[in-house]
């Protein structure tokens, strides 16, 4: 295949990757935009594979076969609230790809005249370091999510310093892979030690750090591919590792923004070390919890004229958020306005309420951001909690001691009434409890989502309401 046509093909496949990443930024364009994706790295892998420089088809189809055949079964089985384990796996393979294929083009250049390029060497340093560390780094995170290893952060002394040794000894191998390409061993060796850097620089962070910590892997993933891009000469590569890296950035940005948090105090902080001293379960609840029942709560909402849900984890798990639909339609059947509070990091991925949300066909304008959501919350007469707990906890306001102190939250306290509905006072990710099951303005109903929320719709359907 000629030269333009290749570079052609990228340039259609690049302006897709853009067109499509745009069209990501909302729910009501992400489906096209995930396709358009989809069809710029079809273009990009056929081309490719047609290009001149592949002589020989067995290892890439072998390759092809036993990939897809685990990516699409690992797909399909992995449940919607593993699926920051997954992220955080790819991201690494992502990785993992990168510094293995920039190896191999070391390999390739050896003995050819004029292939070690400044370009070239420096290229082939980044991937391996950065792809090093993006696959230790990833499998650390994938084994705290899968609770493989505990899910807090690691800390000892001395912890920053040897993190910053270990970040010069790679450096430092990288400076010599540049001057002496034909040594190989220098490469598998600052691979090595990027690995051990993964490792160490991702320990330290815990809890509800971890969210971060993903997306900024996901950014490395794509700082890694497209180094490689450089060694390859591959401008597809480059541009689509770039879009990755830089993504991955703004969404660690603005996570880190959503928890009040510096992206320096993340990686550095060490939060969720410790346990947290400051507020005790027994102190914060002993005889303040009001637990309801589902007619109870049908009561409440007969009469309420604005209805605010706010969805959590706990929705996630109990694949509620169809019954939650249900509910909805009848309140505002009646003429109660329903809308939905959703905190940019509840769940367990970005937007992973709105993904569960959209799938029930909830309509985008009832999606309300925190920042949309909270003036609203005074004028509510019912807040319903479901699955919930850090991102309604208002010790993130009153208690700087705790894991969450400062991350803004959905203010849900501020409404006339508030309904929690999970199954009992366990905490949630950031392990604490939470003052707002023991407000007096809160009712506890300890049941597990999909079921509580049915209850309270035939308990609203027997007392006459219509849907
Ligand atoms: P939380 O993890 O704070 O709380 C979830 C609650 O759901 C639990 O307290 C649990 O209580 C309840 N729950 C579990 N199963 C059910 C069920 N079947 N029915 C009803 N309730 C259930 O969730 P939030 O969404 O409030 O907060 C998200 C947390 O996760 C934050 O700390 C965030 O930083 C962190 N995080 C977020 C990520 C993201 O990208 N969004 C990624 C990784 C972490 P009980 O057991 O009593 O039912």
């Amino acid at each position: 295949m000629p030269q333009w046509i290749v570079s052609l093909s990228y340039l259609l496949s690049s302006a897709l990757f853009i067109f499509g990443l745009k069209r990501l930024s909302h729910p009501r364009t992400a489906v096209r935009g995930n396709l358009l994706g989809a069809v710029g790295m079809l273009i990009a892998v056929v081309v490719t594979l047609l290009d001149r420089r592949i002589l020989s088809y067995e290892a890439i189809l072998a390759g092809l076969v036993v990939g897809s055949a685990v990516g699409a079964l690992l797909a399909v089985k992995i449940h919607m609230t593993a699926m920051p384990q997954m992220v955080a796996l790819l991201n690494g393979f992502g990785g993992a790809a990168s510094a293995l294929v920039a190896g191999a083009a070391l390999y390739e250049a050896q003995g050819v005249p004029g292939a070690m390029t400044g370009q070239f060497t420096v290229a082939t340093a980044a991937s391996g370091l950065i792809g090093g560390v993006t696959f230790w780094g990833s499998l650390v995170a994938f084994a705290k999510l899968q609770e493989l290893i505990t899910g807090n952060a690691v800390v000892f002394r001395g912890q920053h310093l040897l993190n910053g040794a270990v970040f010069a000894i790679s450096l430092a191998l990288g400076a010599w892979l540049v001057l002496r390409p034909e040594q190989t061993g220098t490469y598998w060796l600052l691979a090595g030690v990027a690995s051990v850097l993964g490792v160490l620089a991702t320990i330290p962070i815990g809890g509800a750090d971890m969210p971060v910590v993903i997306s900024l892997l996901n950014s490395y993933s794509g700082l890694a591919a497209a180094a490689t891009g450089f060694v390859l000469n591959n401008n597809m590569l480059i541009i689509a590792g770039s879009l990755v890296g830089a993504s991955g950035i703004i969404l660690t940005r603005i996570m880190c923004q959503a928890m009040n948090r510096s992206l320096a105090n993340v990686l550095f902080g060490g939060f969720g070390a410790q346990p947290v001293t400051a507020a005790t379960a027994d102190s914060v609840y002993a005889g303040k919890v009001k637990a309801a029942s589902a007619e109870e709560v049908a009561m409440l909402l007969e009469t309420a004229r604005r209805v605010v849900i706010v969805p959590g984890y706990g929705m996630a798990v109990s694949q509620a958020q169809h019954a939650v639909q249900s509910l909805a339609n009848l309140l505002k059947a009646r003429g109660t306005e329903v809308l939905y509070g959703i905190h940019p990091v509840a769940g367990r991925m970005p937007g992973h309420m709105n993904v569960l949300l959209a799938e029930a066909d909830v309509p985008y304008e009832d999606l309300k951001e925190m920042d949309e959501i909270n003036p609203l919350l005074k004028q509510t007469d019912v807040a319903i909690v479901i699955g919930a707990n850090d991102v309604v906890n208002p010790l993130a306001r009153t208690d700087p001691k705790s894991p969450i102190a400062g991350m803004p939250i959905i203010d849900v306290d501020q409404a006339r009434t508030v309904v929690v509905i999970k199954r009992s006072l366990s905490p949630g990710f950031a392990g604490i409890p939470n003052p707002l099951f023991a407000a007096p303005n809160t009712l506890m109903l300890f049941a597990d989502g999909k079921k509580a929320i049915n209850e309270i719709i035939r308990s609203l359907q027997e007392a006459g309401v219509a849907a």
